[in-house]
């Protein structure tokens, strides 16, 4: 998939997670609001019908006390007297206690036709008011023989009142009638603890009772109207009623009702709702903000998971591109590896090639030597063997004639040439005796002091002045010390023989340890070794002395000695003029110095 389609993808989905958290947000708010303000509304249903059941009850206890208070008194001994006499003083006596005891506002005695006979009070409503009109329908009542029931509407100032009317009767005739007035104050006053507004409605819809004394004698529709007041229809209807009126209009009073059967009348409450639309607007908001940081931690987690996966594209990729760069990397070292075995087989061949023509040119090299040196040989040996053939033809023909006196000279002479071949080949018997089998520790002290205690003779003899620089301590090598000895001798003999003719011979020998090898030095004043001698004196029978002086085989063999001690010997000039040559030898190990 490229990046530009994923990416396309993401922000879909992105935007369809995003509308999802919205809407079920929504949903979850909407719901909260739901359930909450029913939850409250209940709440508020329940305290006010409690609180109506209690205040209704109140009413309806403080009319239920007065109901029988008018006929008893009717019946009491005293009240038909009073009606029949028109005794008004017994009977504001008997009113007055009657309305002090029961707690009465009025009690009044009536004659037949309606008119007062006596008041419990002085300024009795009908005395002050208007009259006996007000109390017509109670008093017909009475003289019809029932309990007589009368409302007297209250007004703003004043609150209602209630009256019951009995007849009084002398041998089963009507005499008169005993009203008894009960003020609703008192009820209002108990009905004012309550917050809410309470009413007690005639059957005419009108204000009765009501702890509002504004609302005293109005009609209760027109005050519904201005409180804003929602009519619930009994409690089943009641929630209802609530869920699709009150929020859709916003009311904010909710009006329960029951009624009181024995007076015909209904008591209403109208409970605030209020508070409880605020706490549900609180639920709202704390599910708004549940919500926000619900869909925050959702949105955070959808976000973590695509950065998750996000790097762990990238990381795939990252290893992809490392696996790929790896194998490409491995085919190249497995090349490089490849050519690097070519080049080790080639090496090797080379190598092998090489010491197989290393071995040819030893072969061939030994082959001119030895051609060489056959060659010198023969004409070494020739040359004694003819000087032998003509000295021994001239001694026989001597002899032949009779003089032998004179071959003897001719015989000594083949004698002593005789005596050069032997020595001859005593030297190449040593040349070519086996080396390699008898090398030991061998103090080089040792062999210097034995190698110059030979040739000192020659040394005092020819006055020439040696000098010799020796470490203190002694220094082993590896060798056989004869012929270390003849090497040494071999060198001193020959820097002998070129000082020979100088006015001031000098003749040094020194030993020089370098780390793990040592350096012996022979080093004379004679005239050195020309250019064109150098190259050739560790060649065999190369010499540059009279015939007979020397055999030029001294340094050749002293060469192969030292190389048989896996050493070196070297031939140069020294500043001053001289020859100076250099053997140089390694140190013997501790092991080696331990076998001696
Ligand atoms: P020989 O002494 O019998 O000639 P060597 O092999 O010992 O044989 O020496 C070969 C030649 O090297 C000598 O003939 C000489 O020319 C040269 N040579 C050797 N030692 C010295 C030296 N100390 N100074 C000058 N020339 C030397």
């Amino acid at each position: 998939m490229s990046s530009l389609t994923r990416r396309r993808l993401t922000r879909r989905i992105k935007l369809l997670a995003a509308s999802f958290i919205l809407a079920v947000s929504v949903g979850v708010v909407w719901l909260t609001g739901l359930i909450s303000l029913d939850f409250f509304l209940g709440e508020v249903q329940r305290r006010a019908d409690a609180t109506l059941a209690v205040q209704a009850a109140v009413l309806e206890k403080l009319l239920d006390k007065f109901r029988l208070m008018a006929p008893l008194m009717a019946r009491g001994p005293d009240a038909a007297e009073i009606v029949l006499n028109l005794d008004a003083e017994r009977g504001k006596q008997v009113a007055a206690i009657a309305a002090g005891m029961a707690g009465a506002e009025e009690v009044w005695f009536l004659d037949l036709n309606g008119d007062v006979i006596v008041s419990s009070t002085s300024n009795d409503l009908i005395a002050t008011g208007s009259g006996k009109a007000a109390i017509r329908v109670v008093f017909r009542q009475a003289i019809q023989g029932q309990l007589g029931r009368q409302l007297l509407p209250g007004t703003q100032n004043r609150p209602a009142s209630y009256v019951f009317a009995s007849a009084v009767r002398e041998h089963d005739a009507v005499a008169g009638v005993i009203a008894v007035r009960v003020g609703l104050a008192d009820v209002e006053q108990a009905w004012a603890l309550s917050k809410d507004p309470i009413v007690a409605l005639d059957p005419h819809g009108s204000v009765v009772v009501t702890n509002v004394p504004a609302w005293r004698g109005r009609q209760f529709s027109e005050l519904t109207e201005e409180a804003n007041v929602v009519v619930s229809h009994g409690d089943g209807e009641l929630t209802e009623v609530m869920k699709l009126t009150d929020r859709a209009r916003g009311k904010s009073h909710l009006q329960l009702a029951t009624r009181l059967p024995a007076l015909d009348w209904s008591v209403v409450i109208l409970a605030d709702t209020t508070e409880a639309r605020r706490q549900s607007a609180r639920a709202m908001v704390i599910a708004i903000l549940l919500c926000i940081i619900a869909g925050g931690a959702v949105w955070a987690m959808l976000a973590r998971r695509e950065e998750m996966a996000r790097r762990h594209r990238r990381d795939r990729a990252a290893a992809l591109r490392l696996e790929r760069r790896v194998r490409s990397r491995t085919a190249d070292l497995r090349k490089a590896n490849a050519q690097l075995e070519q080049e080790v087989r080639d090496r090797l061949q080379a190598e092998a090639d090489l010491r197989l023509a290393q071995a040819e040119l030893v072969q061939a090299a030994k082959l001119a030597t030895l051609g060489k040196m056959s060659a010198a040989l023969s004409h070494e040996y020739n040359q004694p063997l003819a000087a032998i053939r003509s000295d021994a033809e001239i001694a026989e023909m001597l002899i032949a004639r009779g003089s032998p006196d004179k071959a003897i000279g001719n015989l000594s002479r083949i004698g002593s040439m005789v005596a050069r071949m032997a020595e001859i080949a005593r030297t190449l018997k040593g040349f070519s005796r086996r080396s390699g089998t008898d090398i030991r520790p061998v103090s080089l002290r040792q062999a210097i002091d034995e190698a110059l205690l030979l040739v000192m003779p020659q040394i005092k003899r020819s006055g020439v002045s040696l000098k010799t620089r020796l470490p203190k301590e002694d220094i082993v090598v590896a060798g056989g010390r004869i012929r270390l000895e003849q090497v040494i001798v071999n060198l001193m003999t020959n820097a002998l023989d070129a000082v020979r003719d100088r006015p001031d011979p000098q003749i040094e020998l020194r030993l020089e340890q370098e780390g793990s090898r040592v350096r012996l030095t022979v080093t004379d004043n004679g005239k050195g070794i020309d250019a064109e001698t150098l190259p050739h004196i560790f060649d065999p029978f190369f010499t540059t002395k009279e015939t007979g002086a020397g055999l030029g085989l001294g340094l050749s063999i002293a060469y192969k000695i030292v190389h048989d001690f896996s050493g070196t010997l070297t031939a140069r000039n020294t500043d001053a003029g001289g020859a100076e040559f250099t053997i140089r030898l390694p140190v013997a190990g501790e092991k080696t110095i331990a076998a001696e």
